[in-house]
This record gives structure tokens, C-alpha cells and sequence, in this order.
């Protein structure tokens, strides 16, 4: 059985077949707003990120990809909430002058 190469956890909303050998190249999110270029698992050949080609593309992408990892950093307990900080200079109890 020969089947599409499947993404292992990386967001890869798409591929792109290999100019050169054919095999489908995963889109990798991460990698195209890096601009990093693309690894062809089949030749090895690698594939740049043609930035000026589409930029409307690219930043859609780019919001796209912010709600996403929000949307996943949303967890129930994200942080602890900062603790007050004790309240220093209390009001009257300035320094009175001695004697
Ligand atoms: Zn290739």
C-alpha cells in the first residue's frame, strides 16, 4: 500500500509535490512563517519559501497560525495569578517627627 506520507503532530495544512522528484512535500507552518526552507523527504532537495510570491497568503497564514496557537496555550491553568504585593508605606504611619 502506498500512501500519502502522513504528518506526525506538526501543523502541515497542505503539501506541495517535489519540483524535482515528485513526492509530496508537507507545508509545514512553523517552517513557512520561519521562512526556513522545506526538506524533500523523497531527493532531499530543499524548497525556499517564495516570500514575495504571495504575501497576502503569508499573512493570512501568520493569523491563522496565531489563533491556532493560542487557541492551544488557552489551557485551564496557564499561569498561577501573581500574588498582591504587600503594601509598603502604609498611609499614617509616615515618619513623626521625635521629641
Ligand atoms: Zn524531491
Amino acid at each position: 500500500m502506498t500512501s500519502a506520507p502522513r504528518a506526525g503532530g506538526a501543523l502541515a495544512p497542505g503539501s506541495t509535490p517535489c519540483p524535482f522528484c515528485g513526492t509530496a512535500v508537507p507545508l509545514y507552518v512553523e517552517a513557512i512563517l520561519a521562512r526556513r526552507p522545506l526538506a524533500c523527504a523523497g531527493c532531499g532537495a530543499r524548497l525556499e519559501v517564495a516570500e514575495g510570491a504571495s504575501p497576502a497568503a503569508l499573512a493570512s497564514l501568520d493569523a491563522w497560525y496565531q489563533g491556532m496557537r493560542e487557541a492551544m496555550a488557552a489551557a485551564p491553568e496557564a499561569e498561577p495569578a501573581p500574588k498582591a504585593a504587600p503594601d509598603r508605606g502604609r498611609r499614617g504611619v509616615r515618619g513623626r517627627p521625635r521629641g
